[in-house]
């Protein structure tokens, strides 16, 4: 049996080919691919090349999708049972899995770069991803487009959680894309008080979340203006949710002192050296600190707050492509004509 997958062959060179459907092993289960989002990482990647230099890859790893096949000594799923898969497999023996920090597990692999992602019809689950890696049930009110959501969902949680984001923050959010916007909802739904977006190409989608303020970085100093709506004093936190160094330099301008200034975006492979004004760092205590990815338990909660409505999964998507598009789906989302994009290989 045949099916069809994008694959990566090197920097900006996707093809779509027919490949054999994967066999499904006696510990794996085989999954038809329903949706699966378009992340920002898979756009720098596309650029910039695959982590370790892998080449010939499906990538994508927001998947959600179907059971379709359960090798013999499965348990945990059935035929038909609707998975949303996320991308990290830890090792669970390295110093940081011991502890429960399995999302910086030295010997990380992802699904999409060392495993096969979800830009194809089907997707093979190994016995190492079931069990290192992180699959959830959808639950029953929950769409397979909307279930993609709790992938980047997924770490927008973690890193408010970690970071404390709570009851009567004052907090700023660089990024008007997706992440920004997942930001704001969870930051809400944590009881920050004054959310202010700072963006640039998607205003018009991101008003839809009604931020408290949302401030035009092309026609406006969010510096400024951030400390304007902060009577002086500057925001309690600030979540850099976007690709771009400058914006790293802002955010340490506009966070009050003692404040906390978070990097999560990352920025790209070949060019991530930024220049932070160490003074401001220094005089004002402020905590910069980074913030990765998610342990599984953030997914499942993912799942949960999307079911819920804390998180309106169905307004992030505004594009839908098949495998043959996908490339336009890619460019769409660069230039911010659109929020989120959702793959549908079966198109
Ligand atoms: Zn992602
Ligand atoms: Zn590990």
């Amino acid at each position: 049996m045949k099916m069809k997958a994008v694959f990566f062959e090197g920097p900006e060179r996707l093809l779509l080919e027919e490949v054999e459907v994967p066999r499904c092993e006696e510990a794996g289960i085989l999954v038809r691919v329903e949706a699966c989002g378009i992340c920002g990482s898979d756009i720098r990647n596309y650029h910039s090349g695959l982590k370790d230099n892998v080449t010939h890859q499906i990538m994508g790893h927001e998947i959600a999708g179907i059971v379709v096949e359960v090798g013999k000594r499965v348990n945990k799923f059935k035929e038909g049972d609707r998975i949303a898969i996320a991308p990290d497999v830890s090792c669970g023996e390295c110093f940081y899995c011991k502890r429960g920090w399995v999302n910086l597990c030295i010997n990380h692999k992802m699904i999409g770069t060392h495993f096969p992602g979800g830009f194809a019809q089907y997707i093979y689950l190994s016995n190492e991803i079931l069990s290192r890696g992180i699959v959830n049930f959808i639950p029953k009110d929950v769409s397979f487009e909307s279930a993609t959501i709790s992938e980047p969902a997924s770490s927008v949680i973690a890193c408010q959680e970690r970071n404390n984001i709570t009851l009567g923050d004052t907090v700023v959010i660089i990024g008007d894309g997706p992440i920004g916007c997942l930001h704001l909802e969870v930051a809400r739904a944590r009881g920050a008080e004054k959310i202010i977006m700072v963006g640039l190409k998607r205003l018009e989608m991101a008003k839809s979340f009604n931020p408290d303020y949302l401030i035009d970085a092309s026609s406006q100093d969010p510096v400024k203006e951030v400390l304007k709506i902060t009577d002086g004093l500057g925001a309690d936190v600030v979540i850099v949710a976007n690709p771009v160094k400058e914006t790293q330099e802002q955010g340490i301008e506009m966070v009050r002192k003692r404040g906390k200034i978070i990097l999560f975006g990352g920025v790209s492979r070949s060019d991530p050296m930024t220049l932070l004004n160490s003074n401001l760092i220094h005089y004002n205590e402020l905590d910069v600190v980074g913030s990765f990815s998610y342990t599984p338990i953030s997914h499942e909660m993912a799942l949960r707050l999307i079911s819920q409505g804390k998180i309106n999964a169905e307004r992030y998507i505004t594009d839908i492509v098949p495998l043959e598009r996908i490339v336009e789906g890619f460019t769409l989302a660069e230039q911010g004509k659109a929020m989120k994009v959702i793959v549908k290989p079966w198109d």
